[in-house]
């Protein structure tokens, strides 16, 4: 048995999350994409390698993630691909939903793409489709078993949430059988949709699970997962008060690029106008003071500033009024190497 390992910080390799476009085909009910805040336009090729341009320095040592909405829908994602690994970046991963438009598959080849990165949000048709839409569940499927016949490398991130965590223990067998190389474990946040639904007056009730479910069972089923050979990674989510609380926008280089020109370092942000950095004219800028890096500041005793502000419910005090545990920052992973 492997135990879990975190996966400490580093300043010196850099993840580029490249949201091309807002569009999608698909409605998911957690989808942090927020239209207002996001924008909704496609950019132009020339826009995304003007961009690229400013991550091309070390690029060997930089990690370049194409999302959208659904990037496939973009036209020209197989030569923003190839301008990219022109440029050096150290690897380049594609999120989507499997729907895989503009034959995708075909276009590129797994030496240009390193990972396809999938999303499913059940080990079942009629929990996944609840939450991403009718027929996902089948499409998605359809799109991983046609990438590793084609060689590619392939990944699947699964958003848990009250309605579907029941079922992350089926996943077990169907990684196995898809061939899938890395499992991402993911915890719903409340960023786009979710923040309008996760309400006990919400028609589909609150989505976030509560601590003791999460340490109970996310571990545990991770642990099942590895067992097929596969790489698990999860959220700590929660931090004893003994253990070191680190955000990322002081000690790692994470970049969140939306389609209207905003950069953000931290994804609870992203919800808010509170960017540190914009595109103006392909040069990335700071932006005016208060911005998100203000609050990566605060060392408070709860640990995340963001999650003190937006989802203060994950908290809970003692009688002397101190935080019974800490709330890591979202992006801090814990990996369990398959065996
Ligand atoms: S596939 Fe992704 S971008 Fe599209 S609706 Fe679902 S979560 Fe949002
Ligand atoms: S989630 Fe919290 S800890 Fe992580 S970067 Fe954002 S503010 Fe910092």
């Amino acid at each position: 048995m492997t135990s879990a390992k975190t996966a400490a910080f580093s300043g010196n390799s850099t993840n580029v999350f490249f949201h091309i476009l807002t569009q999608c085909n698909l409605k998911c009910r957690h989808c942090y994409i927020n239209p207002q805040q996001h924008g909704q336009n496609t950019l132009p090729l020339s826009t995304i390698v003007g961009w690229l341009e400013p991550f091309s320095e070390n690029s060997n040592t930089k990690n370049l993630i194409f999302l959208g909405g659904e990037p496939t829908l973009h036209p020209d994602l197989p030569a923003a691909i190839r301008h990219a690994r022109k440029l050096g970046f150290g690897s380049i991963t594609v999120d989507t939903n499997g729907y895989l438009f503009h034959d995708i598959l075909g276009e590129v080849d797994s030496s240009e793409v390193d990972t396809f990165s999938f999303s499913l949000d059940g080990a079942t048709q009629q929990t996944n489709d609840r939450i991403r839409g009718e027929g996902s569940f089948d499409t998605c499927i359809a799109g991983i078993r046609k990438a590793v016949l084609k060689g590619f490398n392939t990944s699947l991130i699964y958003t848990v949430s009250r309605g579907n965590i029941a079922e992350l223990e089926l996943m077990a067998p169907l990684v196995k059988d898809l061939g899938v190389g890395r499992f991402f474990i993911q915890v719903i946040g409340l960023r786009g949709r979710s923040a309008n639904r996760d309400s006990e007056n919400s028609p589909e009730g609150i989505l976030q699970v509560e601590r003791r479910q999460w340490i109970d069972t996310i571990p545990k089923v991770a642990q099942v997962i590895t067992e097929s050979g596969i790489t698990v990674s999860y959220p700590k989510v929660f931090l004893s008060p003994d253990e070191k609380f680190e955000c990322a926008g002081l000690v790692a280089d994470n970049y969140f690029i939306f389609p209207n020109g905003r950069v953000y370092r931290c994804p609870l942000c992203e919800d808010f106008p509170i960017h540190s950095m914009i595109f103006k004219e392909n040069r990335l800028v700071s932006t005016a003071k208060l911005n998100e890096s203000d609050f990566f500041q605060l060392n408070i005793a709860e640990g995340c500033v963001m999650n003190k502000l937006i989802q203060p419910h994950n908290l809970s005090y003692d009688s002397a009024g101190e935080p019974e545990y800490k709330i890591a920052c979202c992006l801090l992973k814990e990996e369990i190497r398959g065996t």
